[in-house]
């Protein structure tokens, strides 16, 4: 079997590392992996901006909405290098290049593409996107939203709150899903997914600090906020099935995130260890050491080849449910070790805030280990997508 990229893919790589040794500044400590957040939004949105006349932010989107009608593959060789750069504004707050636009793509109304798919593929800031899924009583049990849509003539009126939602305070839209029909047999039933405009009267966004005191999410809460019934997406009381495959993209982009972005962080910690000393020896002389970078160095060979896999199956026409949720276990996995080992090798050091002139690799351990029990949490937990991989890949029956 041949893994070698083609001539397309190898011009792509060298183009965005020359655009980023050109537009980052040479000091540039990256995003937080992830969830690329970038705490200087106009800068990030500027990037998106000029990711988007590059051609490349929805390379693989159709032409008539933005896109370049590229490869599904060339599109994740991208995600991964701007990873491997942490290129701001590459993600747009993840929601909608990651998941509204592929789900818009194969269920939208042509109006619904016509409006949104060229707002997120601008890079403009009328083109970011919030998730409005879980609440304070309905987080893996996502069935059991309360938040009401109820259908009064040309509008539903939207009535409940969301929580950890990321990046409200920065979105255009929110990507909601409430219940449309609560007398429905079974909870999972009667959701729908509806598209909000978060500049509409009734909606209220408080921000809700990080346990590292980041505002990364927030509360959203609606109070009678009306949405037009061209809104929803895909079918009434359908939106479960909608949600499985808007999960599925979600959870697909944790794959070329790690392989890029620890590509990088690997790189950078084995460079560290081979010009620091310990004990009078390079720390990359030390057994321990050695085995560890060792570890993390398989660990981002083996996403990647995840990340690759799902893409072919992709170019197959499927939405690989099992694969997204392998993918995003094994992605969590690797977050959890790399934090952890890179921890010990750097001692203190680890814990400086990358400003700190006590800061090594960037400063960039400090956030892989504050993050990732977050990250690891966000769009499923791992006993989540265990029993949905005990469905999708050996049949067993449903849990719920
Ligand atoms: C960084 C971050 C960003 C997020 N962004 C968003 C966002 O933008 N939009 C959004 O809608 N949500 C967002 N979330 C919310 C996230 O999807 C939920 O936190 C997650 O689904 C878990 O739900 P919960 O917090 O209610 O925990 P719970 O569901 O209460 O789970 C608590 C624990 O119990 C376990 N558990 C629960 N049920 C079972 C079961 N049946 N079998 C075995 N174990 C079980 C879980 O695995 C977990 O360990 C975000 C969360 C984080 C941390």
């Amino acid at each position: 079997m041949d893994f070698k990229l083609g001539e397309k893919e190898k011009v792509l790589i060298d183009e965005i590392a020359k655009f980023a040794k050109q537009e980052l500044p040479p000091d540039w400590k990256g995003t937080q992996l992830i969830d690329q957040e970038c705490t200087d939004f106009d800068f990030e949105v500027s990037m998106s901006k000029k990711l988007a006349q590059k051609g490349w932010l929805v390379m693989s989107w159709p032409k008539e909405y933005g896109g370049q009608g590229a490869s599904h593959l060339e599109q994740t060789v991208y995600e991964m290098e701007v990873s491997y750069w942490g290129i701001p504004g590459a993600w747009m707050g993840i929601s909608g290049i990651q998941w509204v636009g592929p789900v818009l793509i194969m269920l939208g109304t042509d109006q619904q593409k016509k409006k949104y798919l060229p707002m997120i593929a601008s890079g403009d800031k009328d083109g970011y996107w919030c998730t409005g899924y879980s609440e304070p009583n309905a987080g893996s049990d996502l069935a059991s939203m309360q938040t009401r849509a109820l259908r009064q003539g040309d509008h539903y009126v939207i009535n409940g709150q969301k929580v950890w939602t990321s990046f409200a305070h920065n979105a255009r839209w929110c990507w909601l899903m409430a219940r449309t029909d609560p007398n429905a047999p079974k909870k999972h039933r009667g959701l729908s997914l509806l598209i909000v405009d978060m500049k509409s009267p009734g909606i209220t966004i408080r921000p809700l600090p990080n346990y590292y005191g980041r505002h990364h999410f927030n509360e959203v809460f609606f109070d009678n906020a009306k949405v037009p019934v061209e809104n929803l997406v895909g079918e009434e009381n359908r939106g479960w099935y909608h949600l499985m495959q808007a999960l599925a993209f979600e959870r697909r982009s944790v794959g070329p995130i790690i392989a890029g972005g620890f590509r990088r962080m690997v790189e950078d910690l084995a460079q560290y260890c081979k010009e620091t000393t310990y004990e009078g020896k390079p720390l990359c002389q030390h057994p321990i050491v050695r085995q560890k970078l060792a570890e993390m160095a398989i660990d981002v060979e083996t996403i990647k080849m995840f990340a690759f896999q799902f893409t072919w199956r992709l170019t197959q026409g499927a939405i690989p449910v099992y694969e997204a949720s392998r993918n995003k276990l094994t992605g969590d996995e690797i977050m959890r070790r790399f934090a952890t080992s890179a921890a010990e090798i750097l001692g203190a050091y680890s814990q400086a805030d990358p400003n700190s002139k006590f800061a090594r690799v960037r400063g960039r351990i400090q956030g892989a280990y504050l993050g990732f029990p977050g990250n690891m949490i966000a769009a499923g937990t791992a006993e989540v997508e265990k029993s949905i991989m005990a469905q999708f890949r050996l049949g067993l029956p449903k849990s719920y």
